[in-house]
């Protein structure tokens, strides 16, 4: 067999890495990719902020899950310490006597080869096959193997590849910018975000084409508008932009789930229901979609807070809850007595436009033969109190 070796730290992997396996497979006739992320790599310091070995692994495994002949192989991170490739070559060697190895690796990696710990024993082992990671840089490869053949008699042969130039170190100074989605696999990037490692933020086109895949078409555009309406919101009175954004954006996800997907998600999350909530479907799609905000998406608590209580109000709000229960209200495609007034109150005096709002829906549902939920009485006492006092 003809088995390759790929190492790194894979913080996080990327297109480039993936390409380059999924490249480097065909170009090598490999029977087996060993994907090999490290514990800890010999030559440089896992950057700050990085998630632990465990969370690199998971994102290998997502990141060549379809690419043909990968493995991804736990044994640097189950040895632990510094990850020297001789180390892991030696295992390899023992566990395939026979077969022919080949060392993968990027230019970066040839050019200091000679300081790698026991570099002659690896050559001994196996074959090195270096991919260009830019345009133009067949040249540096080629002079770097003759010197190598040349001196230590070793073997080292140059795959071709159509390269992604693009780093970890540059992937994860975009992710805190929301960009970066491009240039990961969706699953790496969906992970990334669920645990905002790496300081990471959503990009709001990947942001709203996840939250859009979740909704009844017919909603989407509400949706939009409420999204638009909470970041001019944000912006009249000073909340979070970028944190109404999101919440706008994810704040209906679950509406179109029926009660018992509703109170399966509840369970899943640790949502206590009190009893009206428990039968009433319609409440609970805030609560559910808080949960997958926070535990789906990794959205904080403040975006947790505005979209759990999106539906009834409470006391007590916050300013983001204020924001994203008023946006929902009077969002452009809203259409109703009385909206262009609340429209005009949401512009100049917030807690009138709420007042107004929790009173309208309250004697809307009213009107309907709708008990109103405690909640939403106790958020108009509230409001119409603060303004007295
Ligand atoms: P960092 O920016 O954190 O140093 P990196 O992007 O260089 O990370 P590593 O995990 O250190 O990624 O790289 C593992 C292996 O993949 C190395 O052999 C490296 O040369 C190679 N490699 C990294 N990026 C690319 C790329 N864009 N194209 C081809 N090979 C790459």
């Amino acid at each position: 067999m003809k088995i390759g070796i790929f190492g790194g730290t894979f913080n996080p992997p990327h297109a480039g890495h993936v390409e380059a396996a999924g490249q480097a497979v065909k170009a090598l006739g490999l029977d087996r990719l060993l994907i090999i992320p490290d514990a800890a790599p010999p030559h440089k310091e896992i950057a700050d902020g990085s998630p632990d070995a465990a969370a690199r692994l998971s994102m290998a495994k997502l990141a060549f899950a379809d690419i043909k002949h990968c493995r991804v192989s736990e044994m640097e991170i189950a040895r632990g310490g510094r990850s020297y490739t001789v180390d892991t070559l030696r295992r390899v060697r023992e566990k395939y006597p026979r077969d022919k190895l080949f060392l993968l690796m990027g230019t970066d990696m040839l050019l200091c080869f000679e300081e790698w710990r026991e570099f002659r024993e690896i050559l001994d082992m196996a074959t090195l096959a270096v991919f260009t990671r830019r345009e133009g840089e067949s040249e540096v490869i080629e002079r770097a193997a003759a010197r190598l053949r040349q001196r230590y008699d070793a073997s080292v042969k140059t795959v071709g590849i159509h390269a992604i130039d693009v780093s970890s170190t540059f992937i994860r100074a975009e992710l805190t910018q929301r960009r970066g989605e491009d240039l990961l696999p969706d699953g790496v990037y969906g992970e990334i975000i669920r645990h905002r490692w790496y300081g990471a933020k959503p990009s709001f086109p990947w942001l709203r084409k996840k939250a859009y895949a979740m909704l009844d078409p017919k909603r989407i555009a509400h949706v939009q508008g409420c999204e638009e309406e909470a970041a001019r919101l944000a912006r009249r009175w000073g909340a979070d932009e970028e944190k109404a954004r999101e919440a706008g954006i994810l704040h209906d996800i679950t509406k179109k789930e029926k009660l018992d997907e509703q109170l399966r998600l509840c369970e899943k999350y640790g949502i206590i229901l009190d009893e009206m909530e428990r039968t009433e479907g319609k409440l609970l799609h805030s609560k559910t979609g808080a949960g997958i905000a926070k535990y789906e998406f990794g959205c904080d608590d403040e975006i947790y807070g505005a979209i759990f209580w999106h539906t009834t109000g409470k006391e007590n709000m916050g300013l983001l809850e204020k924001v994203i229960y008023m946006a929902d209200y009077i969002e452009p495609n809203r259409d109703f007595d009385g909206v262009e007034q609340l429209r005009h109150l949401a512009y100049t005096d917030l807690d009138k436009a709420l007042e107004m709002g929790f009173r309208m829906s309250i004697e809307d549902m009213r009107s309907r033969g709708i008990v109103p939920h405690a909640r939403t009485l106790g958020a108009l006492e509230w409001i119409r109190k603060g303004q007295v006092g």
